[in-house]
């Protein structure tokens, strides 16, 4: 019933929802903000969290900061439309928050974890799942560490959890290498155009 509901207002609204996963550090935060700086007509969905701020992080901006105790009532309450735990943290998407941005007209970009990814096909497999994938495990790991936003421990987990998205990444529609930064932009734009004109 509820996925019935998700699919009718994609369908009556003609829009789609794009979901954009990869390990962490390989660079999403940024093509993404390259490609909305382009493309200011897509939204990019806020989601939960229970991890703390980083310094210049603002609540509702970048994300939803949420107590663990608020973050298990909206899963008691079935409140999301995924959720996943991610390198110790809880992260999750509002079946609300993904509505308002469907009634307000907007193409809608989901930048979540490939379980999130593959909760989100399973309930719309209109969805469409973009992984972008680092140029080596190298080059990963000097993003992850040249960013300075984790401690080591984080980073280690980080980096385990890298390997198990990668293999996640057969699930997916699309694969982009963010090598270049502005060609991993222009990939992503080609791929949504290509998926709008076939909508
Ligand atoms: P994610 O959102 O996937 O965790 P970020 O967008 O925060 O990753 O990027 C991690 C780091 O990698 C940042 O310091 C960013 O400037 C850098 N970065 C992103 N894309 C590239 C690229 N194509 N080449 C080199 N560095 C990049
Ligand atoms: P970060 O802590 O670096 O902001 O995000 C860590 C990971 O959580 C990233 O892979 C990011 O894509 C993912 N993530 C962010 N929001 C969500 C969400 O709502 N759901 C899921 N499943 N993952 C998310």
């Amino acid at each position: 019933m509820q996925k019935f509901f998700f699919q009718c207002i994609i369908l009556l609204m003609n829009k789609k929802l794009y979901v954009i996963s990869g390990s962490s550090g390989v660079g999403k935060g940024t093509v993404l903000k390259g490609f909305l700086q382009r493309n200011p007509q897509f939204m990019l969905s806020i989601s939960c969290t229970t991890r703390k701020p980083r310094p210049g992080e603002v609540d509702s901006v970048n994300y939803f900061f949420l107590s663990p105790e608020e973050f298990k009532d909206c899963i008691e309450k079935d409140k999301f439309l995924e959720w996943a735990e991610f390198a110790g943290n809880f992260y999750g998407t509002k079946k609300k928050y993904i509505n308002q941005c469907l009634e307000e007209g907007k193409d809608i970009i989901l930048e979540i974890d490939t379980k999130g990814a593959l909760q989100v096909k399973k309930r719309m497999p209109e969805a469409v799942l973009i992984f972008i994938c680092p140029p080596s495990y190298e080059a990963l790991e000097n993003r992850l560490r040249g960013r300075h936003t984790e401690d080591e421990q984080t980073i280690q987990k980080r980096l385990n959890e890298a390997k198990i998205e990668l293999e996640r990444a057969e699930n997916f529609d699309y694969k982009i290498v963010n090598d270049d930064l502005e060609k991993a932009i222009i990939e992503l734009e080609n791929v949504i155009k290509k998926e709008r004109d076939n909508a």
